[in-house]
């Protein structure tokens, strides 16, 4: 059997994607800023996908800019938001310690450009509080960042009280909502937004396509400079059949967001309920505040690439953390901020399941999974220890 379970690595494209893909390389191939009819063609089909956008998520079209990905929007709002606040003195920027890199790694960036950073923990539950960043906030902080849904845990923050915080305190407040858009509600407004990054092939979309929401107001100074694209915000030629293609993704996702998911919760609590089974295994993160497709599990005296090896042989496709990390021998830093051990952030499995998964396959991931831990656990001179009682056990039996 061939189970593909890592869908917050990538997802395959749904039709609908591919279609407006097709359908826009033969249609508006011009190049949006020209001004004759066969640019324009493209700069009508631009405008009204962003107009669809803002449908989709809230906002005015024009407070959305798209990027080259989730990455991209990243770095565009924290590099630029950061800039906005040492203009008036603010040089503290908040934000927590199981973000993902291109967050993270900003952020050491800015901190040696004399930024001073605050990570927030995120506790054994994998959940910041909005109590918490309202206690961070200084008179200097110029930004909060806290991402809508971890990406190798699945938790969900709360982010609508975090942005009601920040919009009291006057702080500009942007989340990572990769892993959230497309996937659970998100809504720039009632969620108290100012900057939103999301990936368009995180929810069906092709690759190298994000956008960028920026509240209105907030201008902030361009990543990529050039020509006068996006309103001056971005340059570059757009990438017409990219967005649209994305565009046509994210309707399909939130359309179908509530069946998607009806079909998609069954079917992780299946695999909640078989790896909890596991002896001295543990699910990461808090059981109910998270996204619905994503579970990650340790399993004591188990590396998580032999795991990942053996599955693979077994046809299924999952991850250990996150898609840059796993093949460094690094542990999790997200496993890490929940206070997990160095030897147990090393031994993680996340599966990311989508509506194309079946009840049949979880059967089967469970089952593979059990087999290939009590295989491991053999060989694990980790494991003999803690049968011998030479060593303690992390977690309950
Ligand atoms: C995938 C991901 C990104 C990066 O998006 P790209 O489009 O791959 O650059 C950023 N943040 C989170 C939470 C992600 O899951």
């Amino acid at each position: 059997m061939k189970v593909y379970a890592d869908h917050a690595a990538t997802t395959r494209m749904s039709e609908a994607a591919k279609q407006a893909m097709l359908n826009a390389m033969d249609t508006v191939w011009g190049n949006p800023s020209s001004l004759y009819t066969v640019g324009q063609e493209a700069k009508t089909a631009l405008e009204e996908a962003r107009e669809k956008m803002a449908a989709l998520l809230g906002g005015a079209a024009r407070e959305y800019i798209f990027t080259a990905g989730g990455s991209e929007a990243d770095n565009q709002a924290l590099i630029g938001a950061a800039l906005l606040g040492a203009k008036k003195g603010k040089k503290h920027i908040i934000s927590t310690k199981f973000e993902h890199h291109a967050v993270l790694h900003t952020l050491k960036k800015l901190e040696k450009e004399g930024f001073e950073v605050t990570l927030l923990d995120v506790h054994e539950n994998g959940v910041v509080t909005a109590d918490e960043v309202k206690k961070a906030i200084r008179e200097d902080t110029a930004l909060v960042s806290v991402m809508y849904v971890n990406n190798e845990i699945g938790t969900v923050q709360p982010i609508r009280e975090i942005g009601a915080v920040c919009r009291e305190k006057g702080v500009i407040f942007h989340t990572d909502a990769v892993q959230a858009v497309g996937h659970i509600p998100v809504n720039v407004e009632e969620d108290n937004i100012d900057l939103l990054s999301l990936s368009a092939h995180k929810f069906n979309g092709p690759k190298g396509v994000g956008a960028l929401y920026m509240r209105r107001g907030i201008r902030l100074k361009p990543l990529i400079e050039g020509g006068a694209q996006e309103n001056g915000r971005r340059a570059g030629t757009e990438n017409v059949p990219g967005i649209l293609g994305m565009v046509a993704a994210l309707e399909q996702a939130v359309e179908n967001m509530e069946e998607n998911n009806q079909k998609i919760l069954p079917m992780r609590d299946t695999l909640i309920e078989g790896l909890s089974a596991i002896p001295y295994s543990k699910l990461n993160g808090d059981r109910e505040k998270r996204a619905p497709g994503t579970v990650n599990f340790c399993f004591e005296g188990i590396e998580g690439e032999s795991l990942l090896l053996l599955l693979d042989f077994a046809g299924i496709s999952a991850s250990s953390g996150s898609a840059c990390t796993s093949g460094s021998l690094d542990p999790s830093h997200v496993l890490l901020s929940l206070g997990l051990p160095h030897e147990v952030a090393h031994g993680s499995l996340r599966l990311s399941i989508d509506t194309e998964n079946t009840p049949e396959q979880m059967a089967y991931v469970v089952e593979q999974v059990n087999n290939a831990v009590t295989r491991l656990r053999a060989m694990s001179p980790v494991w003999e220890q803690l049968e011998k009682g030479e060593r303690r056990h992390l977690f309950a039996e």
